[in-house]
């Protein structure tokens, strides 16, 4: 029997809706999970490194890729392309390293059509308006980008039916949420464990 393959996990949400967050705290919990790191023809970010947060790379560059189908899936968000390579992700999974791809809706409707058997999963802010005050709270971007974003928001909201989960993040709850839509995904949630803690939280 060959090795279990590891779980492709696709977290969607608009910017500013705390997936980040939620993907940074997943990754932290075990070592069987890593992030695929995508390449994008965005400038960087003030404190964004080449090869962390993304590879930054040029239109042109962006193309080669995408002609030789080195790319898993790709989609272009504000004027700027952005796209998963695919060699790194057959890669882990085969070892039975769990993939995390954060990307937006059109991408992830892609993988979900090429590799059905995967995880998807939206991440959203309660509101609207909720969302918006996080983007200018953040404040990384213009006026125009940011109006732009939110623009973007309301599309993709409606493509909350197509995911498998929905994580609305409004509290500390959501971290715990995604871990168990994890240990769901892989055929590892005990009930009884969980059942344990409620008892034990219930008698405190
Ligand atoms: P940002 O510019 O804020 O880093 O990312 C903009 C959007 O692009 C976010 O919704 C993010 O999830 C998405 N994104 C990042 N990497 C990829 C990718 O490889 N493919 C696709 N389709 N979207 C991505």
């Amino acid at each position: 029997m060959g090795k279990k393959k590891g779980t492709l996990f696709v977290v969607s949400g608009s910017s500013g809706s705390g997936k980040g967050t939620v993907i940074g705290e997943l990754l932290n919990i075990s070592d069987k999970f890593c992030y695929s790191v995508s390449a994008t023809t965005r400038e960087p970010r003030e404190g964004e490194v080449d090869g962390v947060n993304y590879f930054f790379v040029s239109r042109e560059r962006f193309e080669a890729l995408i002609e030789s189908g080195e790319m898993l899936e790709y989609a272009e968000y504000c004027d700027n392309l952005y796209g998963t390579p695919k060699s790194f992700v057959y890669s882990q999974l085969e070892k039975g390293i769990s993939v995390l791809l954060e990307i937006e809706v059109k991408g992830a409707m892609q993988i979900k059509e090429k590799m059905p058997e995967a995880t998807l999963i939206f991440v959203t802010p309660p509101s609207f308006a909720a969302l918006r005050k996080r983007l200018y709270d953040r404040g990384t971007e213009s006026t125009e980008v940011i109006e732009k974003r939110l623009k973007i928001a309301l599309e993709e909201i409606n493509h909350v039916k197509d995911y498998d989960y929905i994580i609305v993040n409004n509290d500390n709850e959501a971290i715990k949420a995604a871990e168990d839509i994890i240990l769901i995904s892989e055929g590892k949630y005990n009930k009884y464990t969980d059942a344990r803690q409620i008892i034990k939280d219930f008698i405190n």
